[in-house]
């Protein structure tokens, strides 16, 4: 019997804008993505089975066929004989693609376990169907993301830096973050500006350019977000913001003393107990 293991890293978004609606419900965006350590493990094993079996020790993420990573398995071809499982560490509904990198890891675990030999190109047509993020969590890294987030290109990584997760214990629609986004009303962030900060591996320029234009509806409807950004600052973040649709926040520190006092600080004043140190990295 055959096994193979991945890492599943989660994102931040170093820079989300959403440049316009589209007639099909999505939206055109242009965002830096930003690989975090914090992953799951996924285990893929060949079995004798006559279906796909999926664990995952989260209680908010399906045993079943809604799971992305069985979504994956199927959407490579594979029926039977397969058990996935999911060492769940990216917190929930966070904002930092748990479920798309999940999927990723299936499609390219399963690519090796079986041999597929399919290419980078055919696997993000794949992952695509599945999740817009799907594509980016397939090669990670640093990239700008662009279309509805398929769109992607390589960009200089970030300075060296310690980042802080903090995912409060509240949840938050997508659906309703972005149906409640007013376009022409919030200020834009300047990808330019980001790209430039990036390529002169400036970590406080990349600070000055960070923005998430969804923060504008998340940060309304749950002020707990305001709360953990102004803690994470008040303790030496150079900035903090929240990643996707939220309600994760995270904190770019350059001092790791300075990150291990904010993470005492966010507990202390119990605003969640899902707070990691954590930094980038390339995989
Ligand atoms: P994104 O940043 O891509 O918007 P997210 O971090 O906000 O994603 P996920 O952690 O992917 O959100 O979870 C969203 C929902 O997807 C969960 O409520 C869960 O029920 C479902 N889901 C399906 N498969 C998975 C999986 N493998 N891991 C996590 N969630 C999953």
């Amino acid at each position: 019997m055959s096994s193979i293991q991945r890492k599943a890293y989660g994102k931040v978004n170093l820079l989300l804008n959403v440049v316009r609606r589209l007639e099909n419900g999505y939206h055109q965006v242009e965002m830096v993505m930003q690989t975090v350590d914090l992953h799951d493990v996924v285990t893929l094993t060949q079995t004798e089975d006559t279906d796909i079996q999926i664990s995952c020790g989260h209680a908010d993420v399906p045993n079943n066929e809604d799971n992305l990573a069985y979504k994956a398995a199927k959407a490579m071809g594979i029926q039977k004989g397969l058990r996935i499982d999911i060492q769940k560490n990216i917190p929930v509904a966070a904002g930092m693609a748990g479920g798309s990198t999940d999927c990723a890891a299936v499609l390219l675990g399963i690519n090796e376990l079986y041999g597929l030999d399919k290419s980078m190109e055919e696997l993000e047509a794949i992952g695509v169907k599945l999740g817009a993020d799907v594509p980016y969590c397939l090669s990670g890294g640093t990239k700008k993301a662009e279309g509805i987030g398929e769109v992607l290109t390589s960009i200089p990584e970030p300075a060296d830096c310690i980042v802080v997760l903090a995912k409060p214990d509240i949840n938050v629609s997508t659906k309703y973050v972005y149906e409640h986004l007013e376009l022409d009303k919030i200020q834009h962030p300047d990808m330019a500006a980001m790209e430039k900060a990036l390529a002169n591996k400036d970590l406080e320029a990349m600070c000055a350019s960070m923005g998430n234009v969804l923060e504008s509806v998340t940060g309304q409807v749950c002020p707990i977000i305001g709360q953990i950004e102004k803690v994470m600052e008040e303790n030496g973040a150079i900035k903090a913001m929240m990643s996707g649709s939220g309600p994760t926040v995270f904190g770019i520190f350059a001092d790791k003393d300075k990150a291990e006092q904010a993470v005492v600080k966010i507990r202390e004043q119990k605003l969640t107990e899902q707070v990691y140190i954590s930094n980038f990295v390339t995989p």
